[in-house]
This record gives C-alpha cells, sequence and structure tokens, in this order.
C-alpha cells in the first residue's frame, strides 16, 4: 500500500530524530570550519576538502586563515605565493580557481560571496555541491548538500542500494530533500555528512552502532551488493596527476627549463614533460619566458 504524505512525513520525522540524536553525542563539532559562518573561511574549507582528508586540511586551513582572512587578503597576492601556499593538499588547480574567485569577488561584488546560487555557480571553481555547502553551511538555508558521504547514507537507508552509483542524482536529491527538515537543516547536514564518514562507511560501514538501523532499506533488504561496482583505480604513480604534482613541486623551489624537470619524472611520464607543461600552462598555472625557463604563474 503506498505510504500517505502524512505517515512519510512522520517517518521522516523519525528519522531526523534519531540522526539528530546520534549527531548531538558523536558529531565532528569541533572542525575548525564549523566554528564559523563566514562564507569566506566556510568556501575555503569546502575547496580545500574537495579531494583531501579531514585530518591534512585542518593545518593548511589554519594556517590560510591566519594569512589570508578575507578575500581582499587572497586577491591582493600573486597567484605563485597561493601555489606555494597549496603546497601538500594537491590537485593544485584549486588553489589557482580560489584565487581567481577572490578577486573575482572583490572586483565585481564588492568584497562578498554573492547569495543568488546563479551567480554562486559562475565562480571560478565552484560546482553544485561546493554552492550548496557554501549556502547551508555559512547561512544556514535550506539546501540539499550532497557530498559523497552524505550520498552514501541516502543511497542505502532511502533508496537501499550500495552506493551512490547505483542511483541517479536526481532520486538522491529527490530522497534527501524530502527528509530536510523546517529548519536546523545545516545540522541535520552535518549529521547525515558526520555519519557517512564515522559510520556508514563506503567499506565496512558499522550498522550495530547506526542510529538508523532499524530503518535503513539497504541494511533490511540483506545489504545486497553494489549493482555499479567501481572499476580498479589507476595507481596514482601511473597517473598524469601526479606528474603534474611532481612539477608544481620542483617548481615552487625555483624556476627550470624543460630537461631540467624532465629529469625529475619517472619513466614514461619524462617523455611527456612538454604536454604536462602545455596542461599546466593553460591551466594558468605555470608560464614560461622567451628563454624557456618555467616558472609559477
Ligand atoms: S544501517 Fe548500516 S548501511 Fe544503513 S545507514 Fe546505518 S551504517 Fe549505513
Amino acid at each position: 500500500m503506498p505510504r500517505t504524505s502524512t505517515s512519510a512525513s512522520s517517518e521522516a520525522e523519525t528519522f531526523r530524530a534519531a540522526l539528530g540524536a546520534w549527531y548531538r553525542a558523536n558529531g565532528r563539532h569541533g572542525l575548525p570550519w564549523r566554528l564559523t559562518r563566514d562564507p569566506y573561511a566556510v568556501l575555503v574549507s569546502e575547496v580545500m576538502l574537495q579531494q583531501t582528508q579531514v585530518e591534512r586540511v585542518i593545518p593548511h586551513y589554519e594556517a590560510w586563515l591566519a594569512r589570508w582572512p578575507t578575500f581582499a587578503a587572497l586577491a591582493g597576492v600573486l597567484p605563485a605565493e597561493v601555489i606555494r601556499a597549496w603546497r601538500g593538499l594537491g590537485y593544485n588547480r584549486r588553489a589557482l580557481n580560489l584565487h581567481r574567485l577572490a578577486r573575482d569577488v572583490v572586483e565585481n561584488h564588492a568584497g562578498e560571496l554573492p547569495r543568488a546560487p546563479v551567480v554562486l555557480l559562475g565562480l571560478p571553481g565552484v560546482g553544485s555541491y561546493t554552492a550548496s555547502a557554501v549556502r547551508c553551511f555559512a547561512r544556514a538555508e535550506r539546501v540539499v548538500v550532497t557530498d559523497t558521504n552524505i550520498a552514501r547514507v541516502i543511497a542505502r537507508s532511502r533508496l537501499g542500494v550500495a552506493t551512490r552509483r547505483d542511483v541517479s542524482a536526481e532520486s538522491l536529491g529527490e530522497a534527501a530533500g524530502a527528509l530536510l527538515p523546517a529548519t536546523d537543516v545545516r545540522d541535520h547536514n552535518l549529521a547525515l555528512m558526520d555519519l557517512g564518514a564515522v559510520v556508514c562507511r563506503a567499506r565496512n560501514p558499522d550498522c550495530e552502532a547506526c542510529p538508523l538501523r532499524g530503518r535503513c532499506s539497504w541494511k533490511t533488504a540483506g545489504s545486497p551488493a553494489a549493482r555499479a561496482p567501481a572499476g580498479p583505480a589507476p595507481k596514482f604513480e601511473t597517473t598524469a596527476r601526479f606528474a603534474r604534482g611532481r612539477i608544481i613541486d620542483a617548481l615552487r623551489e625555483a624556476p627550470a627549463d624543460i630537461d631540467e624537470l624532465a629529469a625529475i619524472l619517472p619513466g614514461l611520464h619524462s617523455e611527456r614533460t612538454g604536454i604536462y607543461l602545455a596542461a599546466l600552462e593553460k591551466d594558468g598555472l605555470v608560464s614560461h619566458d622567451a628563454a624557456g625557463t618555467w616558472a609559477l604563474a
């Protein structure tokens, strides 16, 4: 029998109550970016967290905020300085986008992060996840936030599948939207995020410790395997990202010519140094002078 809207909303309320109680006792409330509502600080944390683990981000985040506490402070330095400060976080393009965004905000938005979602999404490096995270975590707007952890919890508990890859983004968004409370959306989304990070892990979810275990569709269905299993990840050292990171690390120390850069790259990567440099130049991370000496942009 189809669930009535009344029973669905009361079921969502029970779900939220269990989740909220768990979060109050177990949430990661002390993370430094959770102690602020400053849109700049929240944005910096979200960009740093995109592909880097929480523990590695914390010291970088604190040093960054101490050095450049506002969009204006960040906009006032050269890109090379920003790329140097990004050392250890990987995916250097994020640093450059953050710097471009700061300049855009200072030049076109009087130093304030714009509120309109469509304008926010037009800023360098801001995708739909980052925009919704800033809207929710800095401004407490009532929006769905679906990072990897939240998506996994929703996929399992509400949609009965093992991973987010087994369902469409629309289904995930709808299921997450149906759970949003009328108020305290920030805590609700943070609670889902923490549950996914700490309990409903990608591998070996700790269902016994989960506040949702009695109402989790995936658990109730006997934890069926993923329909769309992930392919094996390529070894990091074989990827272009590895080689590009090595080049940026070398140029953080000093400018160099293509032969010097090729010499620090192993095997096949060495032969592709010119290709990597061209791609890095296109991204605005490096540039070269007439003599062929490469440096950070
Ligand atoms: S019961 Fe298990 S699978 Fe379901 S939400 Fe909790 S930890 Fe995840």
